[in-house]
């Protein structure tokens, strides 16, 4: 797989994994679909990369919803990652954003992340304040806060040119996690880093992944299995199977059918231009078509 996948390793004995995301199409398709500002698509991408670098640690089916809420030009950015692999992201924009990076676009705010298994089982939210100039910062900011686990997070978002002269959206992530003992199970607020030895283990893991540059997540020529060599082969680092990864939404007619009939006719009415009524998703900006009576127009 060269491009559109999450590759997970372990460095060492394995008390630090992690995994490493690369995508090409599929954040294109993403960023592409909302024409923001290219800060605005850099935040949006390095919270999709930071969507799927999370979810994909989950051992059960079902969503990690990234969600950021500022008072910022940037009101709020939300990224999902379903299990299955699909990813897609979308922002509101109030004004002209000024700057980059999180801090800058954001303001003050919080980070949840929630992760949901379905109907049947139990909600998972996590909500840290916005800490720190970047989302990189933030994230880890989020991991010693609400899972009280050492963590090292590179993100990178950028154009580059396509053989045939045009540009597309290429992003890139690395984690890495001290996470000792079988399949790093632990009890919750436990010390993580137990003695010098882990300390230093941790340390020196974190140290190699901090060396990662931008343009070595983004470069295609680059394998992810030659990046990870360049960073941890001191320690040994062994990977696993890549998993591919998609852009793909889960907006259909039905949903927003269902969401359309929670109107009373006056309201639907109001909502129509021309006898139809529009409704565009906040995620891929499909549009869909319905009467003033809420039917779907085929
Ligand atoms: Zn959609």
């Amino acid at each position: 797989m060269r491009d559109d996948f999450i590759l997970p390793f372990q460095v060492g004995d394995g008390s630090v994994r992690g995994r490493i995301v690369r995508l090409g199409s599929a954040i294109d398709a993403v960023l592409s679909a909302h024409g923001f500002t290219s800060a605005v698509s850099e935040l949006l991408g390095e919270a999709a990369v930071l969507a799927a670098l999370m979810g994909s640690a989950l051992k059960f089916d079902g969503k990690l919803i990234f969600q950021a809420q500022g008072d910022g030009d940037v009101r709020m950015l939300v990224a999902d990652y379903a299990s299955d692999g699909a990813v897609r992201a979308t922002a509101s924009v109030d004004g002209l954003t000024a700057g980059r990076g999180l801090a800058a676009l954001m303001g003050k705010g919080h980070l949840a992340i929630t992760i949901d298994q379905g109907p049947d089982m139990e909600r998972y939210q996590g909500v840290t304040p916005i800490e720190g100039r970047t989302l990189e910062e933030a994230a880890i900011g989020y991991f010693a806060q609400s899972e009280q686990i050492p963590t090292a997070v590179r993100l990178a978002v950028g154009k580059v040119l396509r053989p045939g002269g045009e540009e597309s959206w290429r992003a890139g992530g690395v984690i890495a996690q001290f996470m000792p003992g079988e399949g790093g199970v632990r009890e919750r607020g436990e010390a993580v880093l137990k003695s010098a030895e882990d300390e230093e283990a941790w340390n020196r893991a974190a140290s190699f992944l901090n060396t990662t540059q931008a343009d070595e997540l983004l470069d295609p020529a680059l394998t992810a299995e030659d990046l990870l060599f360049r960073l941890f082969h001191e320690d040994g680092v062994r990977v696993y199977d890549a998993r591919p990864l998609r852009a793909q939404c889960s907006c259909n007619a039905g949903k927003i059918a269902a969401v359309l009939a929670r109107y009373s006719p006056e309201e639907l009415a109001d909502m129509a231009e021309e006898g139809r009524i529009t409704v565009s998703c906040e995620f891929c900006r499909r549009e869909y078509l319905f009467g003033v009576d809420g039917a779907k127009i085929a």
